[in-house]
Formats: structure tokens, C-alpha cells, sequence
């Protein structure tokens, strides 16, 4: 049975620019578009800004750097150094590369208020009002009802390109990695664990051969990433078949997750010297995925521009990320497989990265909105190395600086100068070898 309903909404506010979703690549975009003067509304469904990195509780940065040169120039490169100066000496010493969750989210909260973003949390976008190509009003949900925003550009940082697929931007998603539900572990001995330094992957198959502890032998096992002293976070656990834009999917996958928890902290307490008192503090509020809609853009970056190191025109940034696709099954021949390509074939040597084109930004049938994050216009294997969040600051950073040109110039994100865009990136930091002083 359906039915129509209808509502009369308030349009609450009239901004420059509207970036839907407040992970690393819409936080990345609020901020370029604010700090350049422009009005921008963020809507986050959320009780805090870091999508992934903060409500989903991934512990620890991938790589900002090909290892010769710092790859997320910019916003990236602001982020990873405010954090490391908020850490205290003993965190800083554990990990450089962790992203401790309440220090994040206090980052972001500081350099979005400062920027003088207009900030929504708990605020689901749900729906778009589109004339022509454009998308004109972006219809919001949160604890006062339903209410709209019009803005007059859009950049989609949601991660699964809600705003793009609902607009009418064509997209693929076909088979998706299993998602994770992230962990907060506490009362580690890393000492200890120094002086035992047993292999988690040759210590998992004991555990598997031994019996008892695991209902599903998934040899794909990220592990415990050290985040502060006594402290790591999990990326431990796959939620196989998740469909992230189901609901009932991710409900599901959730209870899953946080029902697994017992089997891992008796596996670490048993197998791992170091871990003896290991206790689960936290799961994640939000389910992490990993993948869900690809949006097609003018560009589909692929794999053979990973293998060629690929040069473009219009690139906005490069990357480096080795492919990391998490395989859809707990089978070992899947997982050897998974091996090879992230240790050896999908991944570079030293000072070698792939360069990201605007085109991929840029949604099919679609004027004013752009697209960032995990969910650019790339085929799966190539979506396996932007995905990361170092990666996302990349593109949000350029889907933010794309609108305010647009703007400036009175046109839409196909009508821009990118070499002008470009020299913007340029002089707030972003890693461009490329480009050609006119
Ligand atoms: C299990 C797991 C482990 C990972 N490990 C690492 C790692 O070790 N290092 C690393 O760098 N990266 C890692 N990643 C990848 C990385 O965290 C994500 O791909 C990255 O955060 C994506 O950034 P994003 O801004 O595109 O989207 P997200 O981080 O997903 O943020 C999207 C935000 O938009 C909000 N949102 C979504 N839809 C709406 C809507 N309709 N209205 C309002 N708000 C909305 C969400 O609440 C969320 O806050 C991992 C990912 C997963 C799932």
C-alpha cells in the first residue's frame, strides 16, 4: 500500500553554498567554502562532525603521504597537525597516525565555528526540489520536523551519494565490501606486548584450528590499531552482505556486530601476550561502510589510471592508497587473493600516486552539485584506494573550492576555469606537481 503525503515546509534559510553530510570530505568542503566568504549550511545526521572517523570509530589515519611528498595538502594537512598538537605527549608518542574520536570531534566542532559554517547536527538531509538540472532546495529532518534549505550550489558529502542519486546522477553499486562495525578497546599492555611480539594473523589460525571462541573463521582481520597508551581501536569483525541503503540491512548488521565483540576480546585475552586485560569500552554509532553507490561523473577514474600513475589536465589532487577491497566472503582463497593485490599489485613504491580529475566531481545530469568522498566517479578497484580519509579531505577540499569558483564566476561546475580553480587549491596548500603557471 502507498499513499501521498503532503506538507507545507518553511524554507529556513537561503545559503551560497549547502554541503550535505559532515565527514572528512564534507567537513573538508564546509570549511574551503566558508573560510572564501561564501554562506554555507551543514547538515549532519550525526551528533558530530567526522562521519566515519568520529561517530563510526575508525582508529587511525591511512596515508596523507606517498612517502617522498604529502599527498592531502590543505585541509588534510591542517587536520593531522591540529590533532597531533592536541594529543598529549603519550598519546603523540603512541600513535601519530590514531585519531582518538572525542579529539576529532572537538577539532572539527572548533574549526567549522570558527569558519563561521552554520552548523546542523542531528539533521538528516531526505529529500531534493530540483528545477532543471539543478537542485534548489535540500529538504531536512531533524527534531523540529521537516524544513528546507535553498542553496545555490550543493556538494554531496554523505559517503553513499544520497543527494546526487536522488537528484538523477546515474550510479553503480554492484557487489559491496562487507562493512565493520569499529571498536574502542581499553586496558592494553603495550609493553608486554613489545616483548611478545606473537603474529595476530599466525595466532588467528591457532585460534580457528583450536575451536571454541570464533562462529565465523573470517581470516580477514584487521586487528587493534594502537591509538594512546594503554588504548587501540578495532577494525575487527565483517558485516558480509550489508547493503548500507537498507535500513533493515544495516539494523541487522549492527546487532551482529556488537554481538561478536565477546568472541574477539576473549580471542586477544587468550592469544595476544599484552592483551590479558582487554575490555571492549565502545562500538560505533554508525554501522561503517565501506562501499555503497559510486557516482558517475564526467570521468570514471579506474584502474589502468592507477596503473599508468595517471597525469591529468584537470586534476585536483593525487593519491596513493594502495587498492583495499576488503573481499564479500570469509573464504580463504578470496582472502589470499585480497593479499596480493593490497601487499603487492594495487599497490606503489615511494613517490608514485594516481592524479584525481575535477571530472570526477562533477555528476552526470547534474549542474550545481558536486560530488566528494568515498563516493566519487571511480570504478570499485579504484574506490578501493580513494576511499580513505586522507583521500576524502582531497576531493572535499576540491568539491568546496569548485562551488565557490562557480560561484564567483556566475556559472555552474561544468562552466569554471580549472586552471583557475586549480592555482585556489594551490595556494591553500594542496599538492598539485602538475600544474602549469600561466
Ligand atoms: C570499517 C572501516 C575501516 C576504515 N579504516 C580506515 C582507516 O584505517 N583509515 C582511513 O583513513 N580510512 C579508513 N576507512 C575509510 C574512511 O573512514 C571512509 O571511507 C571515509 O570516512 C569516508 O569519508 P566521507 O566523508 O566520504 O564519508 P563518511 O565518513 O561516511 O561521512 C559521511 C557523513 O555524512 C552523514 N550523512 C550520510 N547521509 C546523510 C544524509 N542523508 N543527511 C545528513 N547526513 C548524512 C553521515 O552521518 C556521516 O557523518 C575505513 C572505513 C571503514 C568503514
Amino acid at each position: 500500500m502507498s499513499f501521498l503525503y503532503q506538507k507545507k515546509i518553511e524554507v529556513r534559510q537561503s545559503v551560497d553554498v549547502f554541503v550535505a553530510g559532515g565527514g572528512p570530505a564534507g567537513v573538508a568542503a564546509a570549511l574551503v567554502a566558508a573560510r572564501a566568504g561564501k554562506s554555507v549550511f551543514l547538515a549532519e545526521g550525526e551528533a558530530c562532525f567526522g562521519g566515519m572517523g568520529t561517530s563510526g570509530l575508525v582508529p587511525v589515519f591511512m596515508m596523507f603521504g606517498d612517502g617522498v611528498n604529502f599527498l592531502a595538502g590543505g585541509i588534510g594537512r591542517e587536520i593531522f597537525d591540529k590533532l597531533n598538537e592536541m594529543k598529549s605527549p603519550k598519546t603523540l608518542a603512541a600513535s601519530r597516525m590514531g585519531c582518538p574520536a572525542e579529539l576529532m570531534k572537538r577539532l572539527y566542532d572548533r574549526l567549522l565555528t570558527e569558519a563561521g559554517v552554520k552548523l546542523s547536527l542531528m539533521t538528516q538531509v531526505v529529500d531534493v526540489v530540483k528545477e532543471g538540472n539543478s537542485v534548489k532546495q535540500l529538504i531536512c529532518h531533524a527534531k523540529s520536523g521537516f524544513f528546507a534549505i535553498e542553496a545555490k550550489m550543493v556538494v554531496d558529502g554523505t559517503g553513499d551519494g544520497d543527494i546526487c542519486a536522488w537528484a538523477g546522477a546515474p550510479f553503480e553499486k554492484e557487489e559491496t565490501m562487507p562493512g565493520t562495525l569499529c571498536s574502542l578497546w581499553g586496558y592494553i599492555d603495550y609493553e608486554r606486548r613489545q616483548q611478545n611480539p606473537v603474529n595476530v594473523h599466525e595466532q588467528l589460525m591457532r585460534a580457528f584450528e583450536d575451536g571454541g571462541i570464533f562462529t565465523v573463521n573470517d581470516p580477514h582481520h584487521s586487528g587493534m590499531f594502537r591509538i594512546d597508551e594503554h588504548t587501540a581501536g578495532g577494525n575487527m569483525g565483517h558485516a558480509f552482505g550489508i547493503d548500507a541503503l537498507d535500513e533493515q540491512s544495516v539494523t541487522e548488521h549492527l546487532i551482529a556486530g556488537r554481538k561478536m565483540m565477546p568472541e574477539f576480546e576473549a580471542f586477544y585475552k587468550k592469544y595476544i601476550p599484552g592483551f590479558e586485560n582487554v575490555t571492549l569500552l565502545q562500538t560505533g554509532a554508525l554501522m561503517g561502510i565501506r562501499e555503497s553507490r559510486r557516482i558517475m561523473g564526467d570521468y570514471v577514474l579506474d584502474m589502468a589510471d592507477f596503473t599508468a600513475r595517471a597525469v591529468f589536465d584537470d586534476e585536483i589532487g593525487r593519491y596513493c592508497y594502495p587498492v583495499d577491497i576488503h573481499p564479500s566472503k570469509p573464504d580463504p582463497k578470496l582472502y589470499a587473493a585480497f593479499e596480493k593485490e593490497f601487499g603487492k599489485t594495487g599497490r606503489y613504491g615511494k613517490g608514485e600516486s594516481y592524479g584525481i580529475p575535477y571530472r570526477t566531481l562533477t555528476p552526470r545530469n547534474l549542474d550545481n552539485v558536486l560530488v566528494a568522498g568515498r563516493c566519487i566517479s571511480t570504478d570499485r578497484k579504484l574506490q578501493g584506494s580513494v576511499r580513505v580519509m586522507p583521500g576524502c579531505y582531497i576531493t572535499g577540499q576540491a568539491a568546496g573550492m569548485a562551488a565557490c569558483e562557480a560561484l564567483d564566476k556566475g556559472t555552474d561546475i561544468r562552466g569554471i576555469d580549472v586552471h583557475v580553480l586549480q592555482k585556489r587549491l594551490l595556494d591553500i596548500g594542496a599538492f598539485l606537481p602538475n600544474f602549469k603557471r600561466a
